[in-house]
């Protein structure tokens, strides 16, 4: 048994949400590097690593945790995915300032057609206009309608329900 085992309260509780971006802020220790540290039972943690294992499950072998909303202290799960230390190279690219969008799309395309994010299962013709119409950002978006940030703006590029 692992002494003070770390918790999904424990996340919440050392972490404050931002009305406005929906990130939930670390209020825990701060590494220089910008991201939040936690200590799990004997061990210290990253603490949106420790808050992806917590909430979404294992992070597979090789992967690291993107933050979708490029805010470094969040620990909000919906706004971590895990992805290959390329796509995560790419996503940096395509949110900085010399925007590669192509590539990373497509792998987050891929990605997004499996499982519990396919675009068919979770969109209606209704929510598409939604978003395309919506002055909202995609984080937001992503949350009222419950879908990953990167399949909000994939409908928003037109990749995805092209035929709306
Ligand atoms: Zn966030």
């Amino acid at each position: 048994m692992k002494k003070n085992p770390l918790s999904r309260e424990k996340i919440e509780s050392l972490s404050e949400s931002c009305p406005t971006t929906g990130c939930w802020l670390w209020t825990g220790f701060i590494h220089p590097s910008g991201y939040g540290s936690v200590r799990d039972g004997k061990k210290n943690d990253l603490a949106h690593r420790a808050s992806y294992r917590m909430f979404k499950g294992f992070i597979p072998a090789g992967t690291e945790i993107n933050h979708l909303c490029n805010n470094k202290s969040c620990v909000n799960p919906i706004h971590l995915e895990a992805v290959s230390h390329q796509e995560n190279i790419e996503w940096r690219g395509i949110t900085g300032k010399t925007s590669k969008g192509k590539k990373h799309s497509k792998a987050m395309l891929k990605r997004n057609l499996k499982g519990e994010n396919h675009p068919n299962r979770k969109l209606t013709n209704t929510s598409v206009l939604h978003i395309r119409s919506s002055g909202n950002s995609s984080i937001k978006l992503a949350e009222e309608l419950n879908v990953s940030v990167s399949l909000i703006r994939q409908v928003r590029r037109s990749e995805i329900w092209r035929h709306i």
